[in-house]
């Protein structure tokens, strides 16, 4: 039997081949327009395994060939894996900032109340001179803190914490006073010494500093708070 001869058949044929056919154009194109722009030696993610084909090591997918692999990364899945990651890394360093007291960058537990923005913050290593135990300053300015709210902290496990990959040398210390968002400091997992004198926070409702200082308690390696900042 020969079906070209039906009714209808070359219509629908047609309409089959000409959509694969804008597909195969559209993956040339795109191939052809990340062969002009990427430097495929470059790619972090491209890696040929030892079965000859290729892998993105972001998506996890396989490919055929370098140009399957390039029309990949200029594709959806793989552009938002890379949003994704580089949001994260984002993310990373400014904890890193947050935690070492550079001016920028705090990390931002997600929220749902309109907020107006990160406060002013300064974190300052101390350290007390009779027991040597070393320690952490926090002064964050929040002027536009509305009338009723008084700033609230907490410590945060890295397991608690939903922001990034758990890591159990880090805990976060989290400070919120609406409509300021929430930040958090990533600081060592060290137990904080809680007794009196060694703990302290005070909100100045005239000058609107929150302050905090806390000591790690001492292990027999002292030096260990000094690198509390480094990770
Ligand atoms: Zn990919």
């Amino acid at each position: 039997m020969d079906f070209q001869n039906r009714v209808g058949s070359k219509t629908g044929g047609g309409g089959v081949a000409s959509a694969s056919e804008a597909n195969v154009n559209r993956r040339e194109r795109l191939r052809k327009l990340a062969l002009e722009t990427i430097d495929i030696s470059k790619d972090p993610y491209f890696m040929k395994n030892h079965l000859g084909s290729y892998e993105c090591k972001l998506c996890l997918t396989l490919h055929t060939n370098e140009g399957s692999y390039l029309a990949h990364t200029q594709g959806k899945k793989h552009q938002t894996n890379l949003a994704r990651r580089a949001a994260r890394d984002a993310q990373d360093s400014s904890n890193v900032a947050a935690a070492t007291g550079s001016n920028q960058g705090p990390l931002q537990p997600r929220r749902t109340v309109i907020k107006i923005g990160r406060p002013g913050y300064k974190v300052t290593k101390v350290r007390d001179p009779v027991t040597r135990q070393m320690g952490l300053l926090f002064q964050v300015q929040l002027p536009q803190i509305a009338n009723d709210v008084t700033p609230r902290h907490r410590f945060m496990s890295a397991y608690e914490q939903k922001i990034e990959e758990p890591n159990k040398s880090h805990q976060y210390l989290l400070v919120a006073a609406e409509p300021y968002e929430t930040i958090g400091f990533k600081i060592q997992s060290k137990e904080v010494d809680q007794s009196s004198g060694k703990f302290w926070s005070h909100w100045d409702k005239d000058s609107k500093q929150f302050s905090l200082q806390f000591f790690f308690k001492n292990t027999s390696f002292e030096n260990d708070a000094a690198n509390a900042n480094s990770h």
